[in-house]
């Protein structure tokens, strides 16, 4: 971009800054109330700060990093240079070729004790556009109508601002640290391959170790223009996918047969798709639905109150999922197809058909217990099951109870008006797996308030996030960041 249209599009900025905070009082995103005693942020003017991530946030989006290949060196660059003019020192780390992961440590003492730093964590890859289906360009960050427009929107270069505004606010303010707070912007979540966090962790994990994390994957939930509540993640199901192949009889397909691959692959496909696995409690999603059953409609919450009762359970859990299928997907394994491939020539019969099975198990669930109710289910000898290669790993949750997730329903309640903060086990995979199987007590939480209309963009099409709600989201994030690891 030339200089001339990038000063147009920083006044712009500036300009959209001031209409998207006129309106947030039009969105019902409460602004932060004068602080009290207790909640001052150590940062001081964080709307300030919040109006230089919006433009870090543009210059996010128009790097593009998509995955594959990915290509995060070059937001590497670009976040460690804005770490570099704070005088906070970072680190570039190489994970593979063009592929890296940024870190940077504000120390609150000459020797750093891990189990108590603080880690906020973002990915810097995002996954493809559409062009086509969009109506702006993907990685225009164009601003129209209080939102900016752009893949990674929200998944996850708000979240990759937001930390960074965090870390420079403590750093300008000379905040004074109770313990480490580590900045770690990554690569590869969205693939989850050779360069992703695992790896980074095999090489890496004495520069960002940590007692705590933050991290993408729970919502400050808007309804009605008001936030209805907070959802922690705390936990999240376990990626696995799942080859289903049939074998038969290759032949000239004028002459058909009855071990027809494709007929029997169909069958197969029909009855897993119509499975429903066993739903199990967590004691995580126990206590999400007694928290929203609490300030849910009159009808929502007489069942969702009656999920595990033994006379109404089966009915209840039965009208959860219908109401939202995300509930559903909540209380068991799910099984979703999602790939078919069969037959080369119209006139051939296939001696093979094959589909995938993406299955996302409760934590606590194993592939095996699964599949050996599918095969029964099948019950076809030209049918194997086949676990594929590179499935996610089971976590142990992040503790409930801890002074981490204590600080962030503080914060959270005091800027949402009250608004309730329940723990949350997504259905959806974060890095937050590998860092709690690394005992990091890791939260996930974008912190910006987002409707269910603008959640349903993210790895969709026309991604984008309101302004009024990326600035309130910087200030959120900075409060319980400031609240957990600045002494008082
Ligand atoms: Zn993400």
């Amino acid at each position: 971009m030339n200089r001339k249209r990038r000063m147009y599009r920083l006044v712009r900025l500036a300009e959209c800054f001031f209409a998207a905070a006129w309106a947030l009082g039009a969105q019902g995103i409460p602004q932060s109330t004068a602080p009290t005693p207790t909640s001052t942020s150590a940062i001081g003017d964080t709307a300030g700060l919040a109006r230089e991530a919006n433009v870090w946030l543009t210059q996010l989006i128009q790097i593009n990093t998509t995955n594959p290949p990915g290509n995060e060196q070059a937001a590497a660059k670009y976040v460690a240079g804005i770490l570099q003019r704070e005088a906070i020192t970072p680190e570039i780390l190489e994970v593979m070729p063009g592929r890296s992961a940024v870190v940077a440590r504000l120390r609150s003492s000459a020797i750093s004790n891990p189990a108590r730093a603080l880690l906020l964590v973002a990915h810097m890859d995002v996954v493809g556009a559409e062009r086509s289906r969009w109506s702006v360009d993907p990685f225009g960050a164009v601003i129209k109508d209080g939102y900016i427009y752009g893949r990674g929107a929200l998944d996850d270069k708000s979240m990759l601002a937001a930390n960074l505004a965090t870390i420079i606010g403590l750093k300008r303010a000379n905040a004074r640290l109770n313990r480490d707070v580590i900045f770690l912007a990554t690569d590869d979540e969205e693939g989850g391959g050779e360069a992703s966090i695992k790896a980074l962790i095999a090489k890496n994990w004495d520069k960002f170790a940590a007692g705590f994390a933050i991290n993408e994957g729970g919502e400050v939930v808007m309804k009605g223009g008001k936030v209805q509540y907070v959802a922690v993640q705390a936990s999240e199901k376990v990626a696995v996918n799942v080859a289903v192949v049939a074998k038969g009889t290759a032949g000239h397909a004028s002459v058909p047969t009855k071990d027809n691959a494709v007929v029997h692959l169909a069958a197969a496909i029909e009855k897993i798709g119509n499975y429903s696995a066993p739903v199990h409690f967590t004691a995580i999603v126990r206590r999400y639905f007694e928290g929203l059953a609490a300030i849910s409609d009159d009808e929502i919450g007489k069942w969702m109150r009656s999920l595990e009762t033994s006379d109404r359970g089966e009915h209840a859990q039965r009208v959860i999922s219908d109401t939202n299928p995300q509930w559903g997907a909540m209380m068991r394994d799910s099984i979703a197809p999602t790939m078919l491939n069969a037959g080369v020539r119209p006139n051939v019969i296939p001696g093979e058909a094959r589909a995938i099975l993406n299955i996302r198990l409760l934590p606590g669930d194993t592939i095996d217990a699964l599949l050996s109710e599918l095969r029964k289910l099948v019950n076809d000898p030209q049918v194997r099951l086949e676990v594929q290669p590179n499935g996610g790993l089971a976590a142990p949750p992040s503790s409930l109870e801890s002074d981490f997730y204590a600080a962030i329903s503080k914060v959270a309640a005091e800027e949402f008006a009250g608004a309730p903060v329940l723990p949350y086990q997504s259905t959806w995979a974060t890095d937050s797996a590998q860092l709690r199987l690394h005992n990091v007590q890791a939260y996930g939480l974008w912190p910006f308030p987002v409707t269910d209309e603008d959640l349903k963009r993210m790895h969709g099409d026309d991604e984008r996030i309101s302004m009024a709600s990326f600035n309130k989201g910087v200030e959120v994030l900075a409060r319980i960041v400031s609240e957990f690891a600045v002494a008082k």
